[in-house]
């Protein structure tokens, strides 16, 4: 699942040229000081970045916060680093105020090398309401805050450009992150907790990344915790009974996933943390940030996100060139949905949405230029991954009833259990779909893949049932 911040910067970059980025964050040690009565934060971060591109530099940007404001940067040996820090806009998003600091390095990093700064800062956080995302809206205040990369709570490397901010969607960095708060609050975060002290009426909490992150998110708040079979909920404590019929659901998840998809390899922690209502919804890797309405076991949608995002634990890594198209987002919708109609009994459920979602497709694509022209292999290059989900949702369930329930479970066990460590690319699982006996595989991957073919057929109002059999004739 993509956040909102996200999806509004996507939008806007669709027109914009894609390049790889400089800089890349490779870690993050930080120590937070949440101080509620002067609503501030003070943080020293020691960043470590590594030249991801082929030019050499001693410039390092970094964007933060509008109402951030760094105090110090200095090298590892403590030596003062010189730095200028202003605020600033994107062009094209104008609102969207940034602190943009250029920080002079005492040296030349070349390709590949890593660089290691400590930096002190400290402001305030008053959310981007301004801008288009309403749902950022935090404050350093009780009874909740979070600290999130929406708001740039912490320092990312690059330029206040749509297309330098967009960068942050390949990262895949560690962090260590200490975070003091007033004793009676917690801090929630879908890492390892590594600590937990207390002294003087604060408690420190240290998170360390459990995969590979791509943002970090603390959300702090009176949380009761409730831990099960791997899965931490963060919740608020007049939802009790509400975490403990939602634990049930994890667990059956699990169990039901476990059996199509065969066991998980690399489990540790899955963390749900509950925020307010109008806070919006995110998911990392091993966590995902939810506003109340999951914790309501009434709304029938309720857990759709919740499948959605466990079944991404068993995809591997897209390692196609940079971008990846994000077919797995087309396997977790399919996946999330299929799961609701076996689970709660909801009969033709994964028609019906196969249906609603090629009017969407159809209904977008007529005002997107170049749409029926793109294959979904080429989502990524043209910044059109959103349609992974409703494209690719069509592309999972055509290739379900083409082999059935049993053949389509065990190719996406193969394909996990192949690929969980090295990651895979979509020429893997495209092999693999096609090695099956099956004599129409071979034209459905050139034609939902590779090819537009697959565009006409929803174009021309075809159902799934209608697209199977062209490769059953
Ligand atoms: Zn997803």
């Amino acid at each position: 699942m993509l956040n909102k911040f996200l999806c509004v910067i996507m939008v806007i970059a669709a027109t914009v040229n894609s390049a790889k980025a400089q800089w890349e964050p490779v870690k993050y040690d930080m120590n937070i000081q949440v101080d509620y009565a002067s609503a501030k934060i003070y943080v020293d971060c020691e960043l470590t970045v590594v030249n991801a591109s082929t030019d050499s530099s001693n410039n390092l940007p970094l964007l933060l916060y509008r109402l951030l404001s760094m105090s110090s940067v200095t090298d590892l040996q403590g030596n003062a680093l010189p730095f200028e820090q202003n605020v600033v806009a994107p062009d094209e998003l104008p609102r969207l105020q940034l602190n943009s600091v250029n920080i002079k390095l005492p040296k030349e990093v070349s390709e590949g090398e890593k660089f290691s700064v400590n930096i002190s800062y400290d402001g305030f956080i008053f959310g981007y309401t301004e801008v288009t995302w309403g749902y950022v809206r935090e404050h350093i205040e009780e009874p909740f805050t979070i600290l999130r990369q929406d708001t740039y709570a912490y320092p990312h490397p690059g330029y206040p450009t749509i297309e330098s901010m967009m960068n942050v969607m390949r990262y895949s960095y560690d962090y260590n992150v200490k975070i003091s708060v007033p004793e009676h609050l917690v801090v929630a975060n879908g890492g390892e907790l590594i600590s937990k002290t207390t002294q003087n009426g604060k408690t420190s909490y240290t998170y360390r990344n459990i995969k590979p992150a791509w943002r970090m998110d603390f959300a702090i708040a009176s949380y009761e915790i409730l831990e099960d079979n791997g899965f931490r909920l963060f919740y608020f404590s007049d939802l009790k009974e509400e975490a403990r019929s939602l634990m049930t659901v994890l667990n059956n998840t699990m169990e039901l996933f476990i059996q199509w998809f065969g066991p998980l390899q690399d489990f540790q922690i899955f963390s749900i943390i509950q925020v307010p209502e109008g806070y919006g919804s995110q998911a990392d890797v091993t966590s995902i940030i939810q506003a109340g309405e999951v914790f309501s076991r009434e709304d029938l949608n309720a857990n759709l996100n919740l499948y959605h995002e466990l079944s991404h634990l068993w995809h591997p890594m897209e390692i196609d060139p940079i971008p990846p198209s994000r077919w797995n987002e087309g396997l977790a919708t399919f996946t999330e949905y299929l799961t609701a109609e076996k689970m709660e009994e909801r009969n033709g459920l994964v028609d019906s949405t196969s249906g609603t979602i090629s009017k969407r497709f159809i209904d977008r694509c007529q005002n997107m230029p170049n749409c029926w022209e793109t294959p979904l292999i080429d989502y990524g290059k043209t910044r059109m991954t959103e349609y992974s989900y409703s494209k690719g949702m069509i592309l999972f369930h055509v290739l379900y009833e083409l082999i059935g329930h049993d053949e389509f479970m065990n190719l996406i066990k193969r394909y996990y259990q192949a690929y969980y460590k090295t990651g895979g690319s979509t020429h893997d699982l495209t092999t693999m779909i096609k090695e099956l006996p099956h004599k129409g595989l071979a034209s459905f991957v050139d034609e939902w893949f590779y090819g537009t073919e697959s565009n006409e057929y929803l174009l021309k109002g075809k159902s799934v049932e209608d697209i199977v059999k062209i490769y059953n004739e």
